[in-house]
């Protein structure tokens, strides 16, 4: 890569969430290994963000290398309408097994905002076969599904998108974000505001969607798991579907392998992605219960109108079976622990810095919120000189490095962040 190749990239590619006026630089890389980015003047960067959560074992793994290897010369890719093929049944089959008991029935999609429509359209189609006009849905302060239109209508209201479309989104219903933190003592207070609006509007309320546990891009704040119990409890008590969106939380992220875990719930549909294929391509997943997919087949439109033309992959199916097997034959508990001891003893301490206004830690993800929003550029210009990936957004600098990360390269990822607090 060269400037002129650089000059063009600002002038004509977009990336996410930037301006093409005004866009703010685009790192170089041209290799990646293990938990390192490496540039193209061959600086090696330490990579604490696994490319948005999906990265988990690492880049150029041999395994996961070989596994599409395998897979491209035996076929890439094949139409899912009216073929099936073993990479999707073995897949479908795993993800059966190790999700909460009732979820069964598997829908495969390209990406996580397309398994958000995929869920969202389910409850829909759920109320319509069962002949009640339910098209609300009820959801989060804070929370994020993803970009495209009906995922966008269940994000925090108050950040732009909201703003920018108004009008266009369907009018859903937002409760405040639960205040009991993940580690705070838990109060029934809590769920307050939820069961007012249950009790209010639950005959209109087809689904309550939610990140289990960790919201992420809308804040990276840790609930209380009782928070998401209740939420189960007043599902069931008002017949309303829960959808948990894993896409961020799945595989083994926040220390259990879903963070429905945490509170030993189990959703109506649950949404995966992201380090599904880790991190290889891109992949997603929306299980439900058989219950709930046969509501729908039986309907009147007698099947469940959604269908991409890239739906099951072998490609990525073949990776995220492999995937899924170097995460479940490695003692992925005890890496994650570990991560989260040393993310604890190194970043805790930084709460003390006047700039900082909380710090937190669940499994493998370290939050400092600061008090003010940071300058994203800038920040980054200075990780890179000091040889780490982070890419801070709003008054936040968060890390969830791949589970491959050393103890080495993980304090090299805290000290940078530690160097940029005044
Ligand atoms: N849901 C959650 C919780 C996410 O974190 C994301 C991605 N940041 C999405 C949905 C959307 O996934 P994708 O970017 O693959 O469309």
């Amino acid at each position: 890569m060269d400037r002129s190749d650089i000059e063009f990239d600002a002038k004509h590619i977009w990336h996410p969430y930037t301006s093409m006026s005004q866009p703010i630089p685009a790192y170089p890389i041209v290799a990646a290994q293990g938990a390192e980015l490496i540039m193209a003047n061959g600086n090696k960067l330490v990579d604490g963000m696994s490319s948005w959560w999906a990265t988990i074992h690492g880049y150029n793994h041999p395994v996961l290398n070989q596994a599409a290897i395998d897979q491209i010369n035996q076929m890439s890719h094949v139409m899912f309408g009216g073929i099936t093929h073993p990479p999707a049944i073995s897949l479908c089959r795993k993800l059966v097994t190790i999700t909460p008991e009732p979820l069964e029935c598997v829908f495969l999609a390209d990406s996580g905002s397309v398994a958000v429509e995929v869920a969202l359209k389910m409850a829909l189609q759920y109320w319509q076969a069962k002949g009640e006009k339910r098209q609300r849905i009820l959801t989060l302060r804070h929370g994020y599904h993803g970009d495209t239109f009906g995922a966008m209508a269940v994000c925090d209201p108050d950040n732009s998108m909201h703003g920018l479309y108004k009008g266009y989104l369907p009018p859903h219903i937002f409760v405040d974000a639960p205040q009991c933190g993940f580690y705070d003592e838990w109060d029934q207070r809590d769920l307050a505001l939820l069961e007012q609006q249950l009790a209010k509007n639950h005959r209109e309320i087809a689904a309550i969607i939610l990140e289990p546990i960790v919201q992420g891009a809308g804040g990276m704040r840790f609930y209380h798991p009782e928070y998401l119990k209740g939420v189960r409890i007043l599902c069931d008590q008002y017949g309303i579907l829960l959808i948990a969106d894993e896409i961020a939380t799945g595989f083994g992220r926040t220390g259990k392998l879903f963070a429905c875990h945490h509170a030993d719930i189990s959703p109506d549909i649950m949404c995966l992605g992201k380090a599904l294929t880790g991190g290889y391509m891109t992949l997603s997943a929306t299980i439900t219960t058989r219950h709930v997919a046969e509501t729908i087949s039986n309907g009147d439109a007698g099947c469940f109108m959604h269908g991409p033309t890239f739906m099951g992959n072998p490609l990525a199916c073949a990776v995220a079976n492999a995937s899924l097997k170097l995460l479940l034959d490695s003692p992925w508990q005890q890496t994650i622990a570990n991560i989260e001891k040393q993310l604890m003893a190194e970043l805790m301490p930084l709460a003390s810095y006047s700039s900082v206004q909380d710090v937190r830690v669940l499994g493998a993800i370290g939050v400092i919120e600061m008090k003010q929003p940071v300058n994203t550029a800038a920040l980054q210009k200075v990780f890179v000189e000091a040889g780490v990936w982070i890419r801070p957004f709003g008054k936040l600098i968060y890390v969830m490095p791949p589970y491959i990360i050393t103890p080495e390269q993980l304090s090299k990822i805290t000290t940078a962040m530690k160097m940029v607090l005044t």
